[in-house]
């Protein structure tokens, strides 16, 4: 062990980008991306903004990468980024890169064309079916239904404009479909492991074998019941990371913490949120009387607590970002 894992955190944070590949508040043209600066006060240099999925209407993910680009590109402190390069020069200059994913096709309204609009606006990644199953493909609470011949579309376009295909929320069968057909490293931008905590939303270990065999990386997602029972302490991230490490290696392992900051300080937020829908949070998966999220602080201590349990550190580096810049570096144009 260093002799010191707080001071050592500390310089890892300082030298090297510190990616966190998902960030779970609502995507919503009145959401107050001053809240942003949580992710800055917890040392993060590059965040995915969610702009959009499945539940809502896509002219509402519209409206949202409107007013999202616009408050991005007027305020100090923040970048849209098209290129690793440019995210490494935010972190020199110490403001937060930002690109934007989408979970969920149904923001396409079936249409092809829309793939390159949204690359156009900034979307760098996109996942098939958010739960339920859609014009893509499978949804992971909604029987195991295979890719579409329009998400098997999509996918080409994927590749060839240079946006990630992202895997979290599909499938079993869609994942292994959209791994096998993808001309480019594929994803699960967060994704705990079923091994340990059986939940649909989390992915088993074949998945992640098949993500590692393209070249990507799974991300280990902070939402308590997908990480246990409600469970968000760092141990249970390192546990959930141990085991992907154990399983693939540290090149294929990366943090999509997932947090969404309406959930602070009151009983709403993601309860009320998953109890308005149930068609996509299916009781059966989310019975629980409250869903916590860890906070984006908790990188740092996960950052100890890797070192504590003796892994070295260019691989806490690779994990704490190096790996999915590796894919971005790869896929994005
Ligand atoms: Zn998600």
């Amino acid at each position: 062990m260093p002799d010191n894992p707080h001071a050592t955190a500390k310089r890892l944070f300082q030298e090297h980008v510190v990616w966190d590949d998902h960030a779970g508040f609502g995507p919503d043209p009145s959401v107050d991306l001053n809240k942003l600066q949580i992710w800055k006060d917890a040392g993060v240099d590059y965040l995915s903004v969610d702009v959009g999925y499945d539940v809502m209407d896509w002219r509402m993910t519209v409206k949202s990468l409107a007013a999202f680009r616009r408050w991005i590109r007027a305020t100090d402190g923040y970048r849209l980024v098209t290129s690793v390069a440019e995210v490494r020069q935010a972190k020199k200059a110490g403001d937060l890169a930002v690109t934007f994913d989408l979970e969920g096709m149904n923001c396409l309204d079936g249409s092809l064309d829309m793939v390159e609009l949204y690359h156009s606006l900034g979307v760098r990644q996109m996942l098939f079916a958010y739960n339920k199953n859609n014009l893509a493909g499978g949804g992971c609470h909604n029987g195991n239904e295979g890719l579409s011949d329009f998400g098997r579309a999509v996918i080409g376009e994927m590749n060839r404009l240079g946006m990630i295909v992202d895997l979290s929320h599909c499938s079993h069968r869609t994942t292994m479909e959209a791994m096998e057909l993808s001309s480019a490293p594929c994803i699960f931008s967060h994704s705990n492991s079923r091994e340990l905590w059986d939940h649909e939303r989390n992915i088993r270990d074949d998945q992640v074998k098949a993500c590692a065999a393209t070249g990507g990386v799974v991300g280990i997602v902070g939402i308590g019941i997908f990480l246990g029972n409600n469970d968000i302490r760092t141990s249970t991230l390192a546990d959930h990371i141990d085991h992907y490490v154990n399983l693939v290696g540290p090149t294929h392992v990366g943090i999509g913490l997932d947090y969404a900051f309406e959930g602070e300080g009151d009983d709403e937020g993601l309860g009320a949120v998953l109890d308005a829908a149930p068609d996509y949070w299916p009781k059966s998966q989310y019975d629980y009387p409250a869903v916590d999220c860890a906070h984006p602080r908790q990188i740092f201590e996960l950052t100890e607590e890797l070192l504590r349990r003796q892994y070295k550190e260019d691989d806490v580096v690779a994990i704490l970002g190096g790996n999915f810049m590796r894919v971005a570096e790869a896929v994005w144009k």
